[in-house]
């Protein structure tokens, strides 16, 4: 059969990372989660000092940064699953923190950090046979890709699954400051000038403000039966 692309876009917290990696896992395919390489950029600028007092990015030092850099997707080998790794650290943990969550919008907003990743998302998904989700694969990183999903919710469901989420790790954050966060990184996402979040023409849209995850596996095993097939 033939090994397609899978492109998943969409808003932030629509769960498309557990739906993603859910169907990866049904087909047989590699799952890729783009949005946890611009988290990891996000942490090299934190952690180089390349973020001012007032937010500001020294974009010269991060530029400087990035080209040393390593970011790779290495099994854990107890669950199985890809754990993202910085300069040879798991940062896996870290790099869904609220802090690097409220940074990372400006960061994946500089044409220089997208032209890296998407570049090194390009060779990873040669060949097919993966499922990728960020923002800007089905229009940017694989334009030809064959299936093409673009998933959202109401920015308070998705700030609920978010908060929940946080609170099973741990991470008390009121709900109140996730919900700012969605909507700042919708806003940030959608209004940057290089690659902004959008809708391929070709994407399906689909909106799981009232779905359950069975519900939207079932939509997607079957898009992907039919796109196989052809
Ligand atoms: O998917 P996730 O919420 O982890 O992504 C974190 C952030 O990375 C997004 O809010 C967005 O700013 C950025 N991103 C992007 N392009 C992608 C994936 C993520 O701009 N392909």
């Amino acid at each position: 059969m033939k090994r397609i692309i899978i492109a998943i876009d969409g808003t932030s917290s629509t769960g498309k990372s557990s739906i993603a990696r859910q169907l990866a896992e049904r087909v047989g395919y590699t799952y890729i989660d783009t949005g946890a390489m611009y988290r990891a950029v996000t942490l090299l600028a934190m952690q180089g000092g390349a973020f001012s007092d007032d937010g500001r990015i020294d974009e010269a030092r991060l530029q400087g940064l990035l080209e040393k850099a390593t970011i790779q997707f290495r099994a854990n080998p107890r669950t199985g699953r890809a754990e993202t790794f910085l300069n040879d650290e798991n940062v896996e943990q870290e790099i869904r923190s609220m802090q690097v969550s409220s940074h990372v919008s400006p960061i994946a907003a500089l044409p220089f950090v997208r032209k890296a990743l998407v570049t090194q998302q390009q060779k990873m998904g040669h060949g097919g046979g993966i499922v990728m989700d960020g923002r800007d694969i089905g229009t940017t990183v694989f334009p030809q890709a064959e299936m093409k999903i673009f998933m959202t919710a109401s920015p308070e469901v998705r700030a609920r699954r978010r908060f929940l989420e946080l609170q099973e790790k741990g991470m008390d954050t009121p709900y109140e400051e996730v919900l700012k966060n969605v909507q700042e990184r919708d806003h940030i996402d959608t209004h940057r000038a290089t690659s902004p979040l959008r809708k391929a023409d070709d994407a399906l849209l689909l909106d799981n403000s009232n779905m359950t995850m069975e519900e939207e596996m079932d939509v997607l095993l079957r898009i992907f039966q039919e796109k196989t097939a052809e």
